[in-house]
């Protein structure tokens, strides 16, 4: 077999005719199956000889995809779903046929150029100035990770010396992401400060801890790390408040919408989001809540020039690359060579115009709020926290773990839909995470019905 010629024609059709297949149809839920079922089924599909194009293609698409659960699928309501859109998802199929390098403008400038204009339609939602910019990485874990590295890099910049112990400020709400950003990967210390009754981090709360707190311990503070959009409660924090605390103290206010930035293209919700404007970075995942596919998180900075000091990679070898003035995404993140991920959402973005996006946002917060009011009418559930955007966090009044375990497990092996158990303050409960236009209140209230 020969790696470039042998039936490339015949190999790519059949495999844009499963991609056409897959972007008509609404896709099954699908299942989950255990590595011993998938060998069993599947067996050993990496030999020596090659299985051969039509083999490989019937495991994928009778075996190995089936195993895995869609995403899209609007009663997907865990964790935080997805739901590309179509021109989104089949634009995504050309970026992987066209070997585009977007790591540097020498190689990639119009891919850069059409991604960069994405970029700056969120710079504007959020009201950041003419100069920011950034790139989109592959989550918002990456995303938060490069933003915490340059706002370090910066403040040492900026002072001139480092204390013994460099920390950040940040809630209990705050995602995984960013705890695992800072203590395992930055050696960095977290100030854990009490979030409010809705678990907002707020500026009263961050002077609360400055007014008893000792020289050295303030002194560690470079950045404070602001939710828009908590994972679990959907909730956003006092962002003006803490960017007031941030400006005073003089740390790096890093802003995380990897769910919630979404929101900003929304007029019913905008207010919620006043301060974000004088954050110095600010992500938001559009394979969330911006109808793009995996994997894709845009990290904007405040002043570029600060996070290209952090980041650019020095080599005799990238010299080329290197050139004053132009925009090359690696400098701005942990990365090298990167994918031109943010093409699948430019373009979708180019396709269709924003308006559709603040349309498709307003439309999934108007279901959540129909959602909530559901759970208010009803007597066997109960909403645990007042929603900001489109998560629901609520209880089966009288249920266990192993109640919502089995229930969870049920409406999956059924095929009906995937709500998984989730904790709010030690509690186990459940929570509708609603980020696909799709998504319907009547699956909402059909849920709610298989918890009676
Ligand atoms: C999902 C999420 C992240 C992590 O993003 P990934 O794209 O999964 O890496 C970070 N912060 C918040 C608030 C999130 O919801």
């Amino acid at each position: 077999m020969h790696l470039y010629t042998d039936a490339t024609e015949r190999m790519a059709r059949a495999l844009a005719d499963l991609c056409l297949d897959r972007l008509a149809m609404q896709a099954p839920l699908d299942y989950t199956l255990t590595p011993e079922e998938l060998l069993e089924t599947a067996g050993q599909t990496v030999t020596d000889e090659g299985i051969g194009q039509d083999e490989a293609m019937r495991l994928w698409e009778h075996v190995l995809a089936p195993a895995c659960l869609s995403i899209d699928h609007p009663r997907y309501l865990s964790f935080i779903p997805g739901a590309p859109s179509k021109a989104a998802a089949a634009f995504d199929m050309l970026v992987g046929a066209s070997s585009v390098y977007a790591g540097s403008w020498l190689e990639g400038s119009g891919a850069v150029f059409a991604e960069n204009q994405a970029l700056r339609w969120i710079a504007d939602l959020a009201g950041l100035p003419a100069e920011a910019g950034g790139v989109f990485v592959q989550g918002g874990t990456i995303g938060n990770l490069s933003a915490l590295v340059a706002a370090r890099a910066a403040t040492q910049h900026r002072r001139g010396s480092r204390p013994a112990r460099w920390a950040v400020v940040l809630t209990d709400e705050t995602h995984s992401s960013v705890k695992h950003a800072l203590e395992s990967v930055m050696d960095v210390d977290v100030v854990l400060i009490p979030g409010d009754e809705r678990g907002r981090l707020t500026g009263a709360a961050i002077r609360e801890w400055l007014a008893t707190s000792s020289d050295t311990q303030r002194e560690s503070v470079f950045a404070v790390v602001a939710t828009a959009g908590t994972t679990n409660l959907g909730v956003v924090d006092d962002l003006a408040g803490i960017a007031d605390v941030a400006e005073e103290q003089g740390w790096w206010f890093h802003v995380d919408g990897a769910y919630g930035g979404a929101g900003l293209a929304a007029p019913s919700v905008r207010d919620l989001y006043a301060g974000v404007e004088r954050a110095d970075s600010f992500i938001v995942d559009p394979h969330k809540w911006l109808f793009a596919p995996f994997d894709c998180c845009a990290l904007l900075y405040r002043d570029p020039v600060l996070a290209r000091a952090a980041h650019t990679q020095k080599a005799g070898y990238l010299d080329p690359v290197t050139v004053e003035g132009e925009w090359n995404p690696s400098d701005f993140a942990i990365q090298l060579t990167r994918r031109a991920r943010g093409l699948p959402f430019w373009f979708s973005l180019a396709v269709h115009g924003t308006q559709a996006y603040t349309d498709a946002v307003e439309r999934t917060l108007a279901v959540a709020r129909d959602g909530r009011a559901l759970i208010d009418a009803a007597d066997h559930v109960r909403l645990l926290v007042e929603p900001d955007l489109s998560v629901l966090i609520f209880e089966r009044v009288g249920w266990a773990d192993a109640d919502y375990a089995a229930w969870s497990k049920r409406l999956l092996d059924d095929g009906r839909a995937f709500v998984t158990p989730t904790r709010h303050q030690g509690t186990v409960c459940t929570r509708f995470a609603i980020v696909n236009p799709l998504t319907g209140v009547d699956d909402l209230a059909g849920i709610l019905d298989s918890m009676r």
